[in-house]
């Protein structure tokens, strides 16, 4: 059942709109650049608007000196953060709620009534405008303001903001029986360092083969790069053999490829200052702030694969953040985020293929890995933003939020999705002990991992993973069958060694092909350290200390 090759949540960009995508055309050569002050890369696809990238790499580079030379655009972004912050937390949906199950009241989140002007005054300012002159759009927002701003308390009230309390984080009552809290902090990337990732293997059920697969994995991404440092999901370069085929068509999601090229590497301890591929990684995390266009909302990373390439790419870029410290990373990483926020539903409280639009589960787990990502990165997550998350996945929930539907209507049963909708509810601090949480996963493991859906896999492998903490019977009987199917299903020989062909069951063959598929089987097989286990991060974390 769940092998049938028509799952519309599992792309990236899948669905009903893909006709409205622009032709798949070859990737341009790159262009030289403006300024000799951005690092490598230098160059970038065509049709990305470097000049805007440009200021958002200019203001990482010169951090120490931002305040003097804090530019409109970034005083804007403030502004409208602080606006989103404000207005979100005046606009959480509390009637027409749907029934609740696994998900709590949100009634504790009903704040004082609105002003009516304000509110008008925001939404008829608050259309997206990413197409337009973005020198333009800052300096109308420049003149807009009655009075210069005050730079330095914007940028500290923006970027030095410490993180929200997680007790409000998730809905009030899911908590309160777990033992110090389990809330978006929980998880973390402490065990991809090389001591402890070889432990939580060995303690997890990954093998030498499995580790051997995940560095197969990340040679073939690495042989993929662009010279420039992105990757794109048309893969193929002069090399590449008649093995190595099945090319990705969506050829404008740069921005998405490159973010999703980056995760495995994240997920393995390498960093742009660590590990094997640190080059790599150091190329791929500079072209993709360079790719990050600036708009009044935050900074965007739509490209042809929409908001499945801004979530992407915004979860990569703050894992990079996450694990470097790199306060050149802090702003564009923050940007990201606050795009996400901009992004969401006011209504519904979801994410689509642009922003606002009411949202799917499926584009909806990428944005909530971001924010979660950020939030581990000390990076400004306005708590509205996930407690709105887990009032849509109250919206999308099926059999009292034991399962989850692609979108609200109609309301059908989806493996993918329903993975999907388990795991954020972990994220979003759902108690382990709840029992519609424990059917949900029973259900999943069930299904069995799937022979052709590598997008179901992903998510659904580390359900089961947070759920059990890598351990019990439940994990083995999945680990064992997932495990050994990713590494036989491989290849292994030939200039497409260490790749997987994109399976039939996955809505993201077409547009993602093999390099989508690689990424997120490395990710699968990278379970064991790749985040920490949830309900048991701090038995972890006071392990490694031995
Ligand atoms: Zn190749």
């Amino acid at each position: 059942m769940r092998d049938e090759p028509s799952h519309p949540e599992a792309t990236p960009n899948g669905g009903d709109n893909s006709a409205a995508l622009p032709v798949a055309k070859p990737i341009a050569r790159p262009t030289a650049p403006k300024t000799p002050a951005v690092p490598q890369p230098a160059t970038l696809p065509s049709g990305y608007r470097v000049d805007a990238a440009e200021d958002a790499v200019q203001i990482a580079l010169h951090a120490d000196s931002r305040v003097a030379a804090l530019p409109s655009w970034l005083a804007s972004l403030v502004v409208h953060l602080t606006l989103i912050i404000l207005l979100g937390l005046l606009y959480l949906p509390s009637e027409h709620l749907p029934p609740l199950g696994l998900h709590a009241q949100l009634t504790d989140y009903e704040l004082e009534p609105l002003e009516e002007q304000v509110v008008n005054a925001d939404v008829s300012s608050d259309d997206l405008e990413v197409d337009a002159p973005t020198d333009q759009l800052f300096a109308a927002e420049s003149e807009a303001l009655a009075e210069p701003i005050d730079a330095a308390a914007l940028s500290e009230l923006a970027m030095d903001s410490p993180p929200m309390e997680l007790a409000s984080f998730a809905p009030e009552g899911l908590l309160e029986s777990i033992g110090g809290g389990s809330d978006f902090s929980a998880g973390g990337f402490d065990a991809r360092g090389a001591a402890s990732r070889a432990r939580m293997v060995r303690r997890g059920g990954g093998t030498t083969q499995s580790e051997k697969s995940v560095e197969e994995s990340l040679n073939w991404l690495a042989r993929h790069q662009h010279p420039d440092g992105y990757w794109s999901f048309d893969h193929r370069h002069e090399e590449c053999g008649p093995e190595c085929d099945q090319p990705g068509n969506l050829v404008t999601g740069v921005k998405g490829a490159t973010g999703l090229a980056l995760l495995p590497f994240l997920g393995a301890g390498n960093t742009p200052l660590e590990g094997a591929h640190k080059r790599v990684v150091d190329r791929g995390v500079q072209a993709l702030v360079m790719m990050m266009e600036p708009t009044r909302n935050g900074g965007s990373f739509i490209d042809g694969g929409e908001m499945y390439s801004h979530g992407i790419a915004s979860m990569a870029l703050c894992e990079a953040y996450a694990m470097t410290g790199d306060e050149s990373l802090r702003l564009p990483a923050q940007a990201a985020l606050n795009f996400i926020c901009y992004a969401q539903d006011p209504d519904g409280g979801g994410w689509r293929y642009q922003p606002r639009q009411r949202g799917d589960t499926s584009v909806m787990g990428w944005q909530v890995g971001a924010l979660k990502s950020g939030y581990l990165a000390d990076l400004l997550v306005p708590p509205v933003v996930p407690a709105k998350a887990s009032y849509f996945l109250d919206s999308v929930q099926l059999d009292d939020g034991e399962a989850y539907s692609y979108e609200r209507e109609p309301a059908q049963f989806r493996p993918a999705t329903t993975a999907i909708g388990l795991l954020c509810r972990m994220y979003l601090g759902v108690d382990h002990e709840n029992e519609i949480l424990g059917r949900g996963v029973e259900r999943l493991a069930k299904l069995g991992p799937s022979k052709t859906d590598a997008y179901f896999n992903y998510y659904a492998t580390q359900v089961i993973f947070q759920y059990t903490s890598g351990k019990g019977d439940l994990w083995k009987k999945w680990n064992t069958a997932m495990r050994d199917m990713l590494v036989a299903g491989q290849l292994a020989k030939g200039e497409a060694k260490g790749s997987w062909a994109p399976g039939d069951g996955d809505h993201g063959k077409a547009k993602g092909g093999r390099l989508y598929a690689t990424a997120l089987n490395c990710m699968t097989l990278e379970v064991y350290y790749r985040l920490l286990p949830i309900y048991q991060t701090q038995a972890f974390e006071d392990g490694f200390e031995e």
